[in-house]
Formats: structure tokens, C-alpha cells, sequence
């Protein structure tokens, strides 16, 4: 922001942005593979994390170079001064998005673990990368079967009024209409979810 309270551009400040000779492509050639994001999006409790967790797990025994962007460790850094205002959870998955690109420019692949609820600002993360770069996967279980799961607590507290804005219950979640892959995960088990996310990333050609 600048001094009168209207938000400033790069052309503003002056900013010049710099070719280096450490391309994308070189640094992704060094570590021998494809960088892109696999951007899971989800209710909480549908297995975003379980199967991030698993995936990289599997792709890091397969020789790759990963890094895991993980919904509640980034708002204890990066995002520690967002709250869950509509506002704020645009700003979570713009930089979020950001994030991610840095990551994919530095040659690695990505796994992202947000509930991500609005369509437009999953569109603004895959607007950022390249084509075929942006893999969205709907970890997809009935909000029922994630009540009953309930694995942080969270939906008896959103249920007893002690949270706000809990997406679900008095916060929207726009489903994907077209995601890369949707793994219902009401009935599948994690098992089936990683290798069903390998035989896709594999269909790609992205490993
Ligand atoms: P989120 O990150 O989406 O909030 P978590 O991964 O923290 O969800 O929790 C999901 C819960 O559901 C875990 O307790 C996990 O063991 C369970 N679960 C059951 N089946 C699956 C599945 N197929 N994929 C992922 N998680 C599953």
C-alpha cells in the first residue's frame, strides 16, 4: 500500500524484473523431472493432508524432489496474520499460489493440502502456472462422512457456534466442476487414493 491508501504496482515502485541465467528448465533438468502443483481442494476432514502426505511420501521414494504446502503449518508463518474473512482466505490462496510458483520455478513438485472453497481463487492458483502445470484433485467425501470423522474437532465446535465461517456449515464450498482427478474418499481408503494420484501423475507424464 502507499501512503494514500491505494494499493501500488511494480510499474509504481519501479520495479524491474530481472532474466537470470538458472532458468526453470535448468533447474528442473538438474532434478530430472517435471515441477507442477498438485493442488488438493476439499471440505476439512475429506483427507486433504492424509493423502498429500502419502503422495509426497511415495514420490519421494521414487526419486523426486517435492516440497508439501500444508493448509494449518502455513498459517502459523507465512499466513500467521490471515483470518477465514472471505478477504482473508483470497489473500491465504493468493499467496498461497505465489508460494507455489517460487517452488515450481525452483524445479520442484508441489503438493498443496487447503480446503481452497472458492472457485475463482483456485482458478487464480492455476492462472499462475504453465499448461498442464496445475493438477487440481477434489479430495471429494460427503460433509456427512467428514462430520462423522471430525478428526481435528473442528465441526462439534463449528456445530456449537464456538466457530465462524467453517466451511460447510455456514461457509460455501464450490465443488470443482472439472478437476484434474476426484477421489471420493468416503469409499476408497488411502491406499487406493495414492496409487489411483500415481497412475494419473504417470498418465501425464509428470513422473
Ligand atoms: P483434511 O486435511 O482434508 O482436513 P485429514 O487428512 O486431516 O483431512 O483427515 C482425514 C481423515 O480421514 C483422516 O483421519 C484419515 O485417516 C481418514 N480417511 C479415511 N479414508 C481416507 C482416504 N481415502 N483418504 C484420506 N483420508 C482418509
Amino acid at each position: 500500500m502507499s501512503g494514500n491508501g491505494k494499493a501500488t504496482t511494480a510499474k509504481d515502485n519501479n520495479l524491474t524484473w530481472h532474466d537470470h541465467k538458472v532458468t526453470k528448465e535448468v533447474r528442473a533438468a538438474q532434478k530430472k523431472q517435471k515441477p507442477c502443483v498438485i493442488w488438493f481442494t476439499g471440505l476439512s476432514g475429506s483427507g486433504k493432508s492424509t493423502l498429500a502426505n502419502a503422495l509426497e511420501a511415495k514420490l519421494v521414494e521414487m526419486g523426486h524432489h517435492t516440497y508439501l504446502l500444508d493448509g494449518d503449518n502455513v498459517r502459523h508463518g507465512l499466513n500467521k496474520d490471515l483470518g477465514f474473512s472471505d478477504t482473508d482466505r483470497i489473500e491465504n490462496i493468493r499467496r498461497i499460489g505465489e508460494a507455489a510458483k517460487l517452488f515450481v520455478d525452483a524445479g520442484i513438485i508441489v503438493i498443496t493440502a487447503f480446503i481452497s472453497p472458492f472457485k475463482s481463487d483456485r482458478q487464480m492458483a492455476r492462472n499462475l502456472l504453465g499448461q498442464g502445470e496445475f493438477i487440481e484433485v477434489h479430495v471429494d467425501a460427503p460433509l456427512a462422512v467428514c462430520e462423522r470423522r471430525d478428526p481435528k474437532g473442528l465441526y462439534a465446535k463449528a456445530r456449537a457456534g464456538q466457530i465462524r465461517q467453517f466451511t460447510g456449515i455456514d461457509s460455501p464450498y464450490e465443488q470443482p466442476e472439472s478437476p484434474e482427478l476426484r477421489l471420493n474418499t468416503g469409499e476408497l481408503d488411502v491406499a487406493s487414493c495414492t496409487a489411483l494420484l500415481a497412475s494419473e501423475l504417470s498418465k501425464r507424464g509428470l513422473i
